[in-house]
């Protein structure tokens, strides 16, 4: 259960505790940013946008609702954290692309990357299929989890290693529909 107290700065889940990290207003302020960055690199290009669903969804609704140039989506979904806060360190695919990648722009649309072994499953998987180009936009990074060579081009924010919920991200698949993002608190201190 999601338990409110101030204004929703505390949310509670399965005896957990996640503190208010980044409110609605800053992330819709970094979305457009950047999606102006987005739409000015890509006109003309008309780009493929593709959702890493469950967790990027809130995000890539957001962004391609900023979009102005023409292009397409398409979605694909990985495997998940099942119930945990840690990755089994295993992806498996349970959806796969419905669009031609060759000879077309490619922009992954994900949540969060963390150690970037998703993004690295999702970057081989494109790139076999040879597209144009592969750009990378997530909300989140974890510079400091990052155990894999992965460039992102686009960066809404840099944060802790932290675990963080909301805005499409889970625990336990709860808390997706918040509209901010909560980060886990321990030990007292955040
Ligand atoms: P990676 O493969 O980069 O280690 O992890 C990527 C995926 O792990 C993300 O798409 C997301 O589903 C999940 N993940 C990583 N860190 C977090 C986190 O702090 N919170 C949540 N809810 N999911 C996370």
């Amino acid at each position: 259960m999601t338990k409110n107290k101030s204004k929703k700065d505390i949310v509670i889940l399965n005896k957990n505790t996640f503190k208010l990290y980044l409110d609605e207003k800053k992330i819709q302020k970094r979305v457009l940013q950047l999606a102006n960055k987005i739409n000015r690199e890509f006109k003309g290009k008309e780009p493929i946008f593709i959702c890493v669903l469950n967790g990027a969804f809130m995000f890539f609704s957001d962004l391609i609702r900023q979009i102005t140039i023409d292009c397409e989506v398409d979605f694909l979904k990985l495997s998940s954290y099942g119930d945990s806060k840690i990755s089994s360190g295993k992806v498996t695919l349970l959806k796969d692309l419905n669009c031609e990648v060759r000879n077309r722009n490619i922009v992954m649309v994900e949540d969060i990357v963390d150690t970037g072994l998703s993004m690295k499953y999702m970057r081989n998987l494109v790139m076999q299929q040879n597209p144009k180009s592969f750009s990378i936009a997530t909300l989140l990074l974890k510079p400091d989890s990052l155990k894999y060579d992965i460039d992102v081009d686009y960066v809404g924010f840099k944060i802790s290693n932290k675990f963080v919920v909301g805005y499409g991200l889970d625990f336990a698949q709860k808390a997706r529909n918040l509209r901010a993002i909560y980060q886990l608190k321990t030990n007292g201190k955040i």
